[in-house]
Order: structure tokens, then sequence, then C-alpha cells
């Protein structure tokens, strides 16, 4: 006798995934030059050249210590050195002792998440949202409650939201660059956000936290801000991942902030690091936290993003399709030319284009391109997207 859940997941593959294998096999049968897979968000840039240099040069000059145990929370010098590259870039005011270094943005949800769930919680999440949401939440045994996506922009429904707002609101997800649809939340978007917030919170008479999952933060186009969400927003908590900045997402590698200003901050911290333990994710990789800490002001070259995000923009707003403009990340988030999302991507399949049905991600309708690709792949796609909207007139 297993946990049904747990089976569940272990056996039932994400779409995404799904796609992907299908990916590898079709590529072993006619190339993968001539397999377009949109599928998955592996950042295609190489990490900076810094950072495999400072891992070989740490391998040498440390060969035992650096894989040593650290402390749970990580090494203090790594903490300090991401708390302080905090208050350079955004006047973050933050201090080692609130930070706790975990496997990837995957593994500090999980830790928000069980840090803060008590019996009969909810976390309000806005679609289109990353899926996995779902999992982590579920799994520290809170609800999620899903807001319809505002199709028009991806920006937020603030009727729908208010109403899902209810005494039992532990915290609201935001994830801005957003996977799928590659969106920014506005700094007016976000006021507005934080003014519902707080004036919910007073209603209710406990703090609601705002979990600002931002494993694509560094990755926004020429003149679209990112605001730095604790500023807008006391009782933040943010998570980060090294994943997609630094395109290390096979070393899993980020952490928790939890503020000094957010309302009963001692205990959140508390809670992230009792969850962290629970989980068993103390201990983030030895190297990695010195290698990430010493290179955290870099990024990888980011610019082919950018390009691939233009070109393909424009390119399938040409043949006719819709497309919200992405301001980061690497994801087009198009309307499907019929209505089931399921059917349009099994009709791109058939030409091998791999792209994922947005239901999935909480918005019908749609699907995702994840365009973390060469930026050839994508002209050598286009006659195959133009192929595809010729099948549908
Ligand atoms: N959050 C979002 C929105 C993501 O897109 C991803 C990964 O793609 C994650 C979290 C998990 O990232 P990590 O690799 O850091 O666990």
């Amino acid at each position: 006798m297993v946990s049904e859940r747990m089976k569940g997941l272990g056996t039932a593959r994400s779409v995404i995934r799904e796609l992907f294998e299908y990916g590898k096999l079709r590529a072993a049968e006619i190339g993968a030059e001539n397999v377009f897979d949109f599928s998955i968000g592996n950042p295609n840039v190489p990490p900076p050249a810094a950072v495999n240099e400072t891992a070989v040069r740490l391998l040498r000059e440390q060969p035992d210590l650096i894989h040593a145990y650290t402390s749970a929370q990580g090494a203090a010098d790594a903490r300090e050195r991401f708390a302080n590259s905090l208050n350079r870039r955004f006047d973050a005011r933050c201090t080692p002792d609130r930070l706790y270094l975990t496997v990837g943005a995957a593994a500090s949800l999980c830790c928000v998440f069980n840090g803060l769930t008590c019996p009969g919680d909810e976390f309000v999440v806005f679609a289109p949202y990353f899926p996995e949401y779902k999992v982590f939440i579920e799994g520290a045994g809170a609800k999620m409650v899903l807001i319809p996506p505002e199709i028009e922009g991806f920006q937020i429904d603030f009727d729908a939201f208010e109403k899902a707002v209810t005494e039992h609101t532990k915290g609201v997800l935001v994830n801005s660059p957003n996977n799928p649809s590659g969106v920014v939340y506005s700094r007016a978007t976000l006021e507005r956000l934080a003014a519902i917030l707080t004036e919910k919170s007073r209603q209710f008479g406990h703090p609601i936290y705002l979990i600002s999952d931002e494993p694509y933060r560094e990755i926004a186009y020429a003149g679209v801000e990112v605001p730095w969400v604790p500023h807008i927003y006391r009782d933040t908590i943010v998570c980060y991942s090294f994943s997609k900045s630094l395109s290390l997402p096979g070393e899993r590698i980020g952490y928790v902030f939890v503020p000094k200003e957010a309302a009963e901050g001692d205990d959140v911290y508390a809670a992230v690091a009792g969850a962290g333990r629970s989980l068993g994710y103390v201990n983030a990789p030895s190297l990695f936290q010195q290698v990430t800490s010493l290179c955290c002001d870099m990024t990888a070259d980011l610019k082919v993003y950018e390009e691939n995000a233009k070109l393909f923009t424009a390119a399938l707003r040409e043949m006719g399709y819709h497309v919200v403009e992405p301001g980061g990340a690497f994801y087009l988030f198009p309307r499907s030319l019929e209505r089931n999302d399921a059917a349009f991507s099994e009709r791109a399949k058939k030409l091998d284009l791999l792209v994922v049905p947005g239901s999935g991600f909480g918005a019908p309708g749609h699907v995702r391109i994840s365009y973390c690709v060469q930026t050839e792949t994508i002209r050598r796609a286009l006659p195959k997207f133009q192929a595809l909207a010729d099948s549908y007139k």
C-alpha cells in the first residue's frame, strides 16, 4: 500500500515532459534538426565563463572542504554575499539571517507553503500559472484558489481577485516575468494588488503574504521595469533561483528571502527553515552555494531571448496569430487557432512543432511556446507555423 496521491504524481508525466520525451524519440527518427521542440524551459545559453572557472578553482583550492556539509540554511559567507548583492541592487535591507538557501525555486516555494500553512489555509494563484504550484500547495495541505486569466494583457482580473480573497487566504502568489505568458506585472498592477492585500489583511485581522516567485527576475526586455516587490508590499516573501539567470537549472540552487519588515517575520523565517528540515531540503549543494554567491551579480548572456521574442512575436502576428507582447522570461502564450488547445497542439505535432496546450496552465485556448532555442531554429520553424495557420483557413 502506498500513497495514492504520490503514486499518481510519480506516474503521470506533465504534458510538458510528455512532449519533451516525444521530441527526443522523434529526433532519433527524423533527425534533431527536423523537430521544432518549443516544449520545455531549458535555458539554451551557457552560464558565464566565470561560473565554470569559479567551480574549477574551488574544486582545486578546497578539494575536500567544498563538499562538506554547511549550515542547514546555507553557508554564512554565501548568504552574506547574496544579501550584499540584493542590498546593492535593490536596496533590499536584507541580512544573511533572513536568507534560506535551497534547491531552486521549486524547493523555495515548497518551504514557504509548508512553513505558512495552517489547517484550512488557501493560496491564491493567477492563471496562467506554472502547473507545479498546485502540486506544491496541495503537498503542503493547503488549497489553491485559481483566478481566471485576464486574456487581453495577462495582468490581473481584480474583480475576480477581490472576491477570491477571504479569511482563509494565507497568501497570494505572483510570478513576474511570468511562465507561461512572458508578461511582466507593471508597477501599477503590483500597487493595486498591494492596496487590496493591505485592506484585506486589516479586514480579516491577519497578514496575507505575497509570495513572489522570481526565477525570471533578470530576464526582462529593454525598457521593461521589474519592480522589487517587497518595496511595494511589506509582507512579501521572495523565492529566487539561479536556474534561468545563470543558466544553471540542473545545479538546483536558489533561496527564500523573508524581509525583516514582513509581519511575524521571525516566525516566518523559522517556519521556512523548519519546513526545509521536514522536507529534507537542508544544506543546498555546497559547491554551488559558493559558485553562485561569488557570481550573483552576473547573468548568462540573455540578449538572445529578447531577439527571439521580437522575431517570433512579429512573425506570428503577421501570420494572424494573437500574441500578447512578452516583457521577459522566454515564453510566448498565443491563442490557439481553435478553442481546443490540446487538438491544436496535436495538429502542430503532426508538423513536428511541439507547443504545450494552455489548459494545463489554467488558460484554455492558448499554447505555450518556449523560445529558449537558437534564433535559427525559430527562423526555420516559421514556415511550419505558417502551414499550421493555413490548415485552419
Ligand atoms: N517557478 C517558475 C515560474 C518556473 O518556471 C520554474 C521552472 O521552470 C520554477 C519555479 C522552478 O525553478 P527551479 O529550477 O529553480 O526549481
